[in-house]
C-alpha cells in the first residue's frame, strides 16, 4: 500500500482563506482584529516562528504587532507586559512564543494571559474547559490535528487512537480532542515500555514526541492514518518529523508530510483563535457561529 499524502499546506490554505472572510467583516463593522506576541532573547528559531505567525495574519487582515524584549526580562516585566495587552481593547490575541529563557517561569506567564486573549489555549481555564467539554481555545496544533483528519473524513467515533507524547501543549490536549470526538485513545510517552506494540494497535496513529524517525513501517497497523506533528532537524539541516516517512507510508492509509503537513494547519488554527476572539469581543455572530468546537 502506497499512503495518500495528506497535504496540510493546501488544506492550511483552505483556512485561510474562511478566516479572512471573517475579518473582511469584522473590517466592515469598523472592528481591526489584532495578534500580539510577545517575544523575548535571541531565540533564532523563536523569531523565524513569530514572524511567520505575523505575516500570517497581516496576510488575512489580522493586524499584528511584535513585541521584542531583552533576554535580561525579569519575570515581573514580562507579567507587566501581558497585562498592558490585558487591558488593550485593540489587542484579541496575545501569545508570548515559547521556549522562554531559563530564568523565565512559562507557566506564571501563561496563567498571567487574560483567558479570553489566550490564543495558544495553554491557560487553564482554557484546558479545564476543553477537560470538562466547555467552549474553549483549544491549543492550535492538535485542533489543527482534528481539523485535519475532519476534512480528510478520517473516521474517529468508536477507532482507537495511539497519541505518542503527553505534552501540555501537544499530546495531552490531542488526547483529549480525539476522546472528545468519540476515539478511544491511549497516550504513550518517554516511560512506555513497548511502544510498537501499542502504535501497532492505532487506527489513528498521532506522533508528538520530538524524536527524527521514532515510528517506522513495522510498527504500524496496515490502513491507519498517521499524523506526524514532530519537527526536528538533523545534522544536515533537513527537517523531518517522528515518523519514517519512507517506510510508514508503505503501510499506512494516510500520513502528512514533513514539512507541509501539520505545522501550516497550527497557524491556521492561531488565526482562528484570534478572529474568533475578536468577533467574541464585538458581539458578532451566534454562539453557534463563534463557538470553537
Ligand atoms: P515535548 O518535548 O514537550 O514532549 C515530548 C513528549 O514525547 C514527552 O511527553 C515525552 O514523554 C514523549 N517522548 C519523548 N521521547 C519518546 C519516546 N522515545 N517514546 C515515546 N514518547 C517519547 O515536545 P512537544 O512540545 O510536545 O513537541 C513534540 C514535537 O512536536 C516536537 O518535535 C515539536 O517541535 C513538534 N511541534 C510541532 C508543532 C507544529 O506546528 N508542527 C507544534 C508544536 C510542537
Amino acid at each position: 500500500m502506497t499512503a495518500r499524502i495528506i497535504d496540510g499546506k493546501a488544506i492550511a490554505a483552505e483556512f485561510r482563506q474562511e478566516q479572512a472572510i471573517r475579518v473582511a467583516r469584522l473590517r466592515d463593522a469598523g472592528i481591526v482584529p489584532g495578534l500580539d506576541v510577545v517575544i523575548v532573547g535571541d531565540n533564532a528559531a523563536s523569531r523565524v516562528y513569530v514572524r511567520n505567525k505575523a505575516l500570517a495574519s497581516e496576510a488575512i487582515g489580522i493586524r499584528s504587532r511584535i513585541h521584542e524584549l531583552p533576554e535580561s526580562t525579569t519575570q515581573a516585566q514580562l507579567i507587566a507586559a501581558v497585562n498592558r495587552l490585558n487591558i488593550d481593547p485593540s489587542v484579541h490575541g496575545i501569545l508570548v512564543q515559547l521556549p522562554l529563557p531559563g530564568h523565565l517561569d512559562s507557566h506564571d506567564v501563561i496563567l498571567a494571559i487574560a483567558p479570553e486573549k489566550d490564543v495558544d489555549g495553554f491557560h487553564h481555564d482554557n484546558i479545564g474547559a476543553l477537560v470538562v467539554g466547555d467552549p474553549a481555545f483549544y491549543p492550535c496544533t492538535p485542533w489543527g490535528v482534528m481539523k485535519l483528519l475532519e476534512h480528510e473524513d478520517v473516521p474517529v467515533e468508536g477507532r482507537h487512537a495511539v497519541v505518542v507524547g503527553r505534552s501540555n501543549i501537544v499530546g495531552k490536549p490531542m488526547a483529549l480532542l480525539l476522546i472528545r470526538a468519540g476515539a478511544t485513545v491511549t497516550v504513550c510517552h518517554s516511560k512506555t515500555t513497548d511502544l510498537g506494540a501499542m502504535t501497532r494497535q492505532a487506527d489513528i496513529l498521532v506522533a508528538a514526541a520530538g524524536r527524527a524517525k521514532l515510528i517506522r513501517g513495522d510498527m504500524v497497523k496496515p490502513g491507519a492514518t498517521v499524523i506526524d506533528v514532530g519537527v526536528n532537524r538533523l545534522p544536515d539541516g533537513k527537517l523531518v518529523g517522528d515518523v519514517d516517512f519512507e517506510s510508514v507510508s508503505q503501510v499506512a492509509a494516510r500520513i502528512t508530510p514533513v514539512p507541509g503537513g501539520v505545522g501550516p494547519m497550527t497557524i491556521a488554527m492561531l488565526l482562528a483563535n484570534t478572529v474568533h476572539s475578536a468577533e467574541r469581543a464585538a458581539g458578532l455572530g451566534s454562539r453557534a457561529e463563534t463557538r470553537i468546537a
